[in-house]
């Protein structure tokens, strides 16, 4: 099968560390195969998203020599794509309106399905949700770090694809875009994984392709939560001679073991040896990961 990775940052804020090691992770799985790498913007979100910070990431990106292939996709603009897999699920009975509140199901952990067979308060702005029920009961598939994955529908709950203000949800939205990009190959952070059993489930109810997957581990941060722009993590430098120590030390926390005499090399000869040498089988299957200093 053709390689075709993609990054698909949300720009809520510049990039940290954490977003590194998944840009990086992803990048060098496509290039080391030979493979595209596609960038899209998830700007699905306008409120989260500060004005100029997907220009800061694309800037990001290239201070760190993540090249990518093509025009970047806006995920702001893909709305009618969206709008057709919507409707192909809720005519097919596979998606519905609900206008039940947070607040009303909250106690039951997981959304129970109260509107399935009806829109219990049709009078509120609706939501819509995908039938977690009738689609693959479990859901499995291979995790090429973290190995063979098995998750009860049940216990995900149905899932939200359309908010009640009118925005797409990520877990459609991904899954449309990886479909129309022909992505093959997701590789993105451990915080994902439990994300990818809805996402399974939308590919196979729109008959969509399964793309491999490889979730990489998360860069914790000193209050021992994962480095996110919540947590305010610092931001990654956009000059490249900024950024070379920073990435000898993603390619460590990748465990990807590059020579200390590289660490101060220019980022072209750093990105040269990692993808020769690129090995997703030494990345250990443990999700969390201290920052390595960058000193060392
Ligand atoms: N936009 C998502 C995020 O920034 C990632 C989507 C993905 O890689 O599937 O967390």
């Amino acid at each position: 099968m053709r390689y075709i990775g993609r990054f698909a940052p949300t720009p809520s804020g510049p990039l940290h560390l954490g977003s590194l090691v998944a840009a990086l992770g992803s990048w060098l799985d496509a290039r080391a195969a030979g493979g595209q790498w596609l960038l899209r913007i998830e700007d699905i979100d306008p409120p989260r998203c500060p004005p100029g910070a997907s220009d800061e990431i694309l800037r990001q990106l290239e201070a760190f020599g993540l090249t990518w292939d093509g025009d970047v996709r806006y995920q702001r603009t893909r709305g009618a794509a969206y709008q057709v897999a919507l409707d192909s699920l809720v005519e097919r009975g596979l998606a519905y309106a609900c206008g039940c509140s947070r607040r009303e199901w909250q106690s039951h952990g997981v959304y129970p399905g109260w509107c399935r067979q009806g829109s219990r308060h049709p009078e509120r702005p609706q939501a819509w949700r995908l039938r977690t029920d009738l689609g693959p009961d479990p859901v499995t598939w291979h995790d090429r770090v973290f190995g063979p994955q098995r998750f009860d529908p049940k216990t995900q709950g149905d899932v939200v694809i359309r908010r009640k203000d009118g925005l797409w949800a990520y877990q459609l939205a991904v899954v449309v875009d990886d479909a129309d990009q022909q992505v093959s190959d997701i590789v993105r952070g451990f915080d994902l994984l439990d994300n990818t059993p809805w996402q399974r489930q939308l590919q196979s109810m729109l008959g969509y392709a399964e793309p491999r997957y490889l979730h990489l581990p998360l860069v914790m941060g000193e209050d021992g939560q994962k480095l996110s722009k919540q947590n305010l993590a610092a931001p990654i430098p956009t000059r490249p001679e900024d950024a070379r120590p920073l990435l000898h030390q993603a390619l460590h926390l990748l465990d990807q073991q590059p020579p200390l005499a590289l660490r101060d090399a220019s980022i072209d000869t750093q990105l040269e040896h990692a993808v020769h040498h690129w090995t997703p089988a030494a990345i250990a299957d443990n999700p969390r990961r201290d920052p390595v200093p960058p000193a060392f």
